[in-house]
């Protein structure tokens, strides 16, 4: 499902060449809770929106869902990652002036549905993250949390197969932080909905099914966790990654394997 070989990128800057990522390699199956982890400034976030494929990487080859993003055209890539990802932020860049249910139905308004279609999968999509009464609020009017599962609901509204969320639950309180991380974890099980996120939170981190290690731009470790937490433990799959993660390091699962669960 998302298979990445050799990434680096590297910024170029006033003061020199910054590595942010450093020939990184791992892989994830389908459906998977993935979390990037690793101390501030070590590349999750440059990671993140490499894979999402907003940011375009000096080398190395990424696959989501067995497509090539590098070998995309602009254009394809914009369409691919409308119509197949989900983006969730830190600080939930909501339209201010819209309410929860407009900002949810966004998307899909530009993407040209039709005005009432999109106004009731909106609805669903506030439905699925129990925020329906909320629906008419601004997001003035909402606490971090809920603000939270608006974003989350505009990223479901496309039905895609993967939400990348940049520290989703970094400007929660600790319960908010929690109930953000179930109803994640609750999407990915219930729906099949992969997650990629990038966290410093290890309590949040111990309820995905793989942690990812970074360490000054390199994926150092990769732990696949497999008690209690969903499909990659409930399905038994992908346990060539398991036993590669337990050897630690850069091992990736075999292809065959890599998109079979
Ligand atoms: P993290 O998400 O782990 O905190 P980042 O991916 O944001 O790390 O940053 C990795 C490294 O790349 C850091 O040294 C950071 O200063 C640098 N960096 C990030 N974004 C840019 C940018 N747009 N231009 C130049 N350097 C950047």
């Amino acid at each position: 499902m998302i298979e990445i070989r050799n990434v680096t990128l590297e910024y170029d800057t006033p003061n020199g060449k910054v590595l942010a990522v450093d020939d990184a390699s791992f892989a994830a199956a389908d459906a998977e809770f993935v979390c990037l982890v690793g101390p501030s400034g070590c590349g999750k976030t440059t990671l993140l929106n490499c894979l999402s494929g907003l940011d375009a990487i000096d080398a190395g080859e990424i696959e989501i869902e067995g497509v090539p993003l590098a070998g995309m055209s602009d254009r394809a890539r914009t369409d691919y990652r409308a119509r197949r990802m989900g983006f969730v932020f830190q600080f939930y860049n909501l339209m201010p002036v819209l309410s929860s249910v407009e900002n949810v139905e966004l998307p899909l308004l530009i993407a040209r549905v039709h005005a009432r279609e999109a106004r009731r999968r909106a609805v669903e999509a506030l439905e699925m993250v129990g925020l329906e009464r909320w629906a008419d609020h601004l997001p003035d009017e909402l606490s971090g949390g809920q603000r939270q599962r608006v974003t989350i609901a505009r990223a479901l509204v496309n039905d895609p197969a993967i939400v990348w969320a940049d520290e989703p639950t970094g400007d929660l309180d600790s319960e908010n932080a929690a109930e953000i991380t179930d109803l994640m974890r609750r999407l990915n099980v219930e729906r099949g909905l992969s997650f990629v996120i990038v966290t410093h939170d290890i309590g949040v981190g111990r309820k995905t099914d793989r942690i990812v290690r970074m360490l000054d731009g390199e994926v150092v470790e990769q732990e696949l966790l497999e008690v209690g937490n969903g499909r990659a433990g409930h399905t038994g799959g992908d346990r060539h990654a398991a036993d590669a993660a337990r050897r630690g390091g850069r091992r990736l699962p075999e292809p065959d394997r890599a998109g079979a669960a």
